[in-house]
């Protein structure tokens, strides 16, 4: 039988470029390069100044309800651990959300009682909606804040960016004073495509990344969006903005690189969800009344940073109480049996973190699947975590009869599954509980929630697994990056501070974790939980500094010089191949696939392709026509790649060793069908490409080699990948491009993808300003 090179070497691609943007940040988005805590300590409240507006705090209303969040045994503390002498002194946000889960539209009202806790006089309050960072090109912004009132009038509000709304204030409101700012709001979820939450369309997605310059911030991951017959709301609401106390101004930056969009301050939530006919609803906080409707859901919580609402006609819903918390998970229709397993792992994960680090707070942990795309494998919010769908399915989904025997569900996508869930659970500790700064110091969260995660698998199944899981998991982000020639560096430094997010995902996710494990090393294991447990009381509720782990083992252990050394090593030096090795393609191979029949196969199949190296040359390429590192010319890498291809063509049409692609045979081309999601793809690219092909004789030449595949006949990959580079400069020469980026090869690569894998919309997602981009004939 003929083997079936193509469908792997897609295959691989995607699962090799999948895997290093898996495990994906919390609320991302582009932060503003600078600033300092949101969480301020909470100043001594001057009661005496002559206001006109403002009230003494606290006067927010009773918060008795919204406790029912929190465990029993943790109310008592709270208040001191917070600085404040009462919950209610916390700003409240009471929303008021009729959702229309078909549409994905809203309406909201929200009654924001802002409590001034900085140490300055206020002249005005800045809002922000994230969201509407994630819409789409040539669309509206998602959220469309009507109007605001503060104190009952009507407040003239600036709009200088899309997620900024300045407020000035009738009075100056001096610190320790209040303020109720009332906005009405509506918006509509952007909706996916279908197929668009797919594994192939995000191994796509994740290889056009490579072409699409130092942005990232694909879409916002779909954290705001519509997709699987789940309506993800998050960033959708007015929220108070990060306030830099040693700047003494708010953040009015508009987001411009990658990563998270700030720490927002401790907050009360009572949100009323309303939504027409029966679908559940799964929410930060907890569940308070019901009304009469069949869906009308008041959800609230104190002391949160965010509040995150997911709903759904066809979730089903399994849970799990342990001790005070009711742990559920929440899958949407076709993945019901993926539910008792994300369900497990998120309740033994719960039962390691306060085992290793101290208690969980609240009295509900949500897991829920929700429509992330953009390579992310998951997000956190306060009290709930989304897992990708994408990765709640089988392989054969996307790939069809191309799936080459015994892959349609790897065990280390099983793994990844469970690395991504139990990664999002260790966020409530590191993000949740003890803040940091994820816009400056983005390595402080995401590399203990990484190292958390490998203690959830030590602890669960042993040290060896778990240093497998870590190979996979963690370290493989950064030798995937160094393998494609991009330089080690510095972890601590701002979210936008990075050239993309390959190199985000190297050495925020992927180098320095491996921190924590260094230390541990150092000071030994006793002394290492210890610290785990001191890190935890002394910064619950509060903002750790980044380097207070360090200072604090060795403040506990009498080391302080050593500890910040090793602090220094990790995240301010670059020492990442001496301290975590180099990997060869082959070895990272083995390692995503492991030892067996296929993936000698796969080997073989890349002897044909130049080895090993010559895959790696061919990621190199890529990613130099535009990619992470930034600076080469835009069409350098695909004209390489083509240059290459057409000389291995010239050689005799099918050289000795190079592959073939097989025909489709008599089975008819259909998503259902033993192609997968390439069946339509197929379909797709010819149906799009054939009104071209009278005026092109390379598109001619593709849409006939297309058909011969659908015939069923085999094709020559050497002849095929040459004509489909070429296609895509064509339609880019030709047919040109609007926008500041035009002359790169991402954006016709792009809509060509999004036509092919989309079903032929050419609406095109983007957080990024590129007006008008679309194809001119
Ligand atoms: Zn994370």
């Amino acid at each position: 039988m003929r083997s079936r090179p193509v469908r792997r070497l897609s295959w691989c691609l995607a699962l090799l470029l999948l895997l290093p943007a898996a495990c994906s940040k919390s609320r991302p988005g582009q932060p503003a390069a600078r600033g300092g805590p949101a969480l301020t300590g909470a100043p001594v409240a001057d009661l005496d100044g002559a206001v006109d507006a403002g009230r003494p705090a606290p006067a927010s209303g009773p918060v008795d309800d919204l406790l029912a969040s929190l465990r029993p045994g943790v109310r008592p503390g709270i208040a001191r651990a917070i600085g404040v002498a009462d919950l209610g002194e916390l700003s409240f946000y009471d929303i008021d959300l009729r959702l229309d889960p078909d549409a994905g539209t809203f309406e909201a009202r929200e009654r924001l009682d802002f409590h001034n806790r900085t140490a300055d006089t206020l002249d005005r309050v800045v809002l922000r909606v994230y969201g509407n960072e994630f819409g789409r090109e040539g669309e509206a912004p998602p959220v469309t804040l009507q109007s605001v009132a503060v104190a009952g009038a009507a407040a003239a509000v600036e709009h200088p960016g899309p997620t900024t709304y300045v407020v000035p204030l009738p009075a100056p409101l001096p610190p320790g004073r209040r303020v109720v700012l009332e906005a009405v709001f509506s918006g509509a979820a952007p909706r996916q495509e279908p197929g668009q939450t797919g594994m192939l369309r995000q191994g796509l997605e994740m290889i056009r990344s490579l072409f699409g310059g130092g942005g990232g911030g694909i879409e916002g991951y779909g954290i705001l969006s519509m997709g699987d017959g789940i309506v993800s709301l998050a960033a959708w609401y007015p929220v108070l903005a990060r306030y830099f106390a040693d700047e003494r101004r708010w953040d009015d930056e508009e987001p411009a690189g990658i990563g998270d969009v700030g720490t927002e301050d401790l907050a009360n939530y009572r949100v009323r969800v309303r939504l027409p006919g029966q679908a559940t609803v799964a929410s930060s906080g907890v569940e308070l009344t019901r009304g009469a409707t069949p869906t009308d859901v008041t959800f609230g919580g104190v002391a949160l940073r965010d509040f995150t609402v997911l709903a759904s006609r066809t979730y089903a819903v399994v849970e799990r109480t342990v001790g005070e918390t009711t742990v559920r998970a929440y899958v949407p229709q076709g993945r019901e049996p993926f539910a008792a397993r994300i369900l497990d792992d998120a309740v033994a994960a719960l039962e390691v973190y306060e085992r290793r680090f101290g208690p969980y707070t609240l009295t509900e942990l949500d897991v829920a699947a929700a429509p992330l795309i953009g390579g992310a494998g998951g997000v956190e919010f306060p009290g709930i975590v989304t897992v990708a769908t994408m990765l709640l399915q089988d392989l054969s989904e996307s790939f069809g009869a191309w799936l080459p025997p015994g892959m349609n569900r790897l065990p280390i996508l099983d793994e990844m599954v469970e690395f991504v869930v139990v990664h999002e659970v260790a966020h409530q500790w590191w993000n949740g509980l003890v803040g940091s700064d994820s816009v400056r110091h983005p390595f402080l969260d995401e590399g203990m929630a990484q190292y958390s995660s490998v203690l959830y698998f030590e602890d669960r199944y042993g040290p060896e697994r778990a240093a497998r899981a870590a190979d996979r998991n963690v370290k493989l982000n950064y030798h995937v990056y160094r393998l494609l020639g991009s330089p080690d560096g510095p972890v601590d430094r701002a979210t936008g501070d990075f050239s993309g997010p390959l190199e985000y995902a190297a050495l925020v996710y992927g180098k320095g974790p491996y921190f924590w494990a260094a230390v541990r090393k150092a000071i030994g294991d006793e002394a290492f939980d210890r610290v785990l447990h001191a890190y935890y009381e002394r910064h619950a509720y509060r903002v750790a500094e980044p380097d207070a782990f360090a200072r604090l083992a060795g403040e506990l252990t009498g080391r302080t010089d050593e500890l910040l050394a090793l602090h220094r090593r990790w995240f301010h030096e670059a020492h990442g191949d001496e301290d975590l090795g180099t990997a060869d393609l082959g070895q990272l191979l083995q390692l995503v696939i492991g030892d067996s029949a296929a993936a000698g196969q796969l080997t073989g199949m890349l002897q044909g392709l130049g080895g090993l190296d010559g895959l790696a040359g061919l990621l190199r390429m890529l990613q130099g026509s535009g990619g992470a590192d930034g600076g080469s010319d835009g069409d350098q890498g695909l004209a390489a790649l083509l240059q290459m291809l057409q000389a291995g063509a010239a050689d005799g049409g099918a050289a000795p060793g190079m592959p073939l692609l097989p025909g489709a045979g008599d089975a008819g081309i259909d998503a259902d069908g033993p192609f997968g999601e390439l069946g339509p793809l197929f379909e797709m690219t010819r149906a799009l490409l054939q009104p071209l092909a009278a005026d092109h004789p390379d598109i001619a030449r593709l849409v006939e080699l297309l058909d011969r595949m659908l015939r069923g006949e085999d094709v020559s990959l050497v002849e095929l990948l040459p004509l489909l580079l070429q296609t895509l400069q064509t339609l880019q020469s030709t047919y040109g491009l609007d926008g500041p980026d035009a002359g790169v090869v991402d954006p016709s690569l792009l809509l060509l993808m999004q036509q092919m894998a989309g079903g032929g919309t050419a609406a095109r997602p983007s957080g990024r300003t590129r007006p008008d981009a679309g194809l001119r004939p």
